[in-house]
């Protein structure tokens, strides 16, 4: 087991790729914190994960709200007495072109993805920094941390953002033995991707099908989605990586939508 009694705080783990990636840690022996707005499928995520013979409590948490954040890190705390990992992993996705982009919608998206982010280190950190232990920050980042798409403004300008803060605390952490990579997968087929199939296709004015085809897998080596398994897979990686030898990466995972 890779994890044994390490404690993981995976946010947005109620759904697609946190929830892969809380499974597969949970099989490796963490201890899982499943962190998600959605109350409800947060706790039945946990109860899976316990019914499976993993150890899982579920937060209610919203990433973009400070206090919300502290609640919930205090939370897990108490309960599982640290925090050694943690995934800042919970998004959502809105499409427009930049001229019609609702100024509210853009403070959404980098609120989610980058406040989000911002705070959960925050949070976390202090405990990282107190066990002598160090830790692992991991931030999902996406292909869209690296290359551009149209409709994409603010998803693309935070998933680059995340970079910049995983560099900044590749070097503040050093000294604590704790270390920040970005995953960067592809296209994944979870919710947040179904409800972008349609909304892509009347944007375009193509069909469902040519959005899939010559959009999302269009640049890939294989024609395929890359899956929730190999994103976890890749976490997983970094999250057990033993040294500050690999710190301060961003890692794609795309089927080689997007190569280095
Ligand atoms: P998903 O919609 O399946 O899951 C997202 C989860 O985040 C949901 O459970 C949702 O309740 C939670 N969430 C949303 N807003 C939140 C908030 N404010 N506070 C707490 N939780 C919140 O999406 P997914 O595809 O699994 O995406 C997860 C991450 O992976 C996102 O950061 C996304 O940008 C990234 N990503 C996804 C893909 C893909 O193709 N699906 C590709 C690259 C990167």
């Amino acid at each position: 087991m890779k994890l044994l009694n390490k404690v993981a705080i995976v946010t947005g783990a109620a759904s697609g790729i946190g929830k892969g990636i809380a499974t597969c840690f949970a099989r490796e022996g963490a201890m899982l914190a499943i962190a998600d707005l959605n109350h409800d499928a947060a706790n039945a995520t946990a109860r899976e994960i316990n019914a499976a013979g993993g150890k899982a409590m579920s937060v209610m948490m919203n990433v973009c709200d400070e206090s919300s954040v502290n609640a919930g890190v205090a939370a897990v705390v108490a309960n599982f007495g640290g925090v050694d990992i943690l995934v800042s992993n919970a998004g959502i996705q809105i499409v427009h072109p930049i001229e019609d982009f609702p100024f509210a919608d853009w403070k959404k998206m980098l609120a989610i993805h980058l406040d989000g982010a911002f705070l959960m280190t925050k949070a976390c950190l202090p405990h990282m920094y107190k066990s002598g232990r160090g830790g692992s920050v991991i931030y999902m980042g996406s292909v869209h941390s690296k290359e551009a798409s149209i409709l994409k403004a603010p998803y693309v300008t935070a998933k680059h953002g995340l970079i910049g803060l995983c560099k900044v605390l590749a070097k503040e952490g050093a000294m604590h033995g704790v270390r920040a990579n970005v995953i960067c997968p592809g296209f994944v087929r979870t919710p947040l991707v179904d409800k972008q199939i349609p909304e892509q296709a009347k944007a375009l004015n193509i069909t469902e099908q040519e959005v899939i085809k010559n959009v999302m897998l269009k640049q890939t080596v294989d024609g395929e989605f890359t899956s929730v398994e190999d994103v976890a897979e890749a976490t997983l990686f970094c999250a057990a990586f033993p040294s500050n030898a690999m710190t301060g990466q961003s890692f794609v995972v795309s089927h080689g939508w997007f190569m280095q």
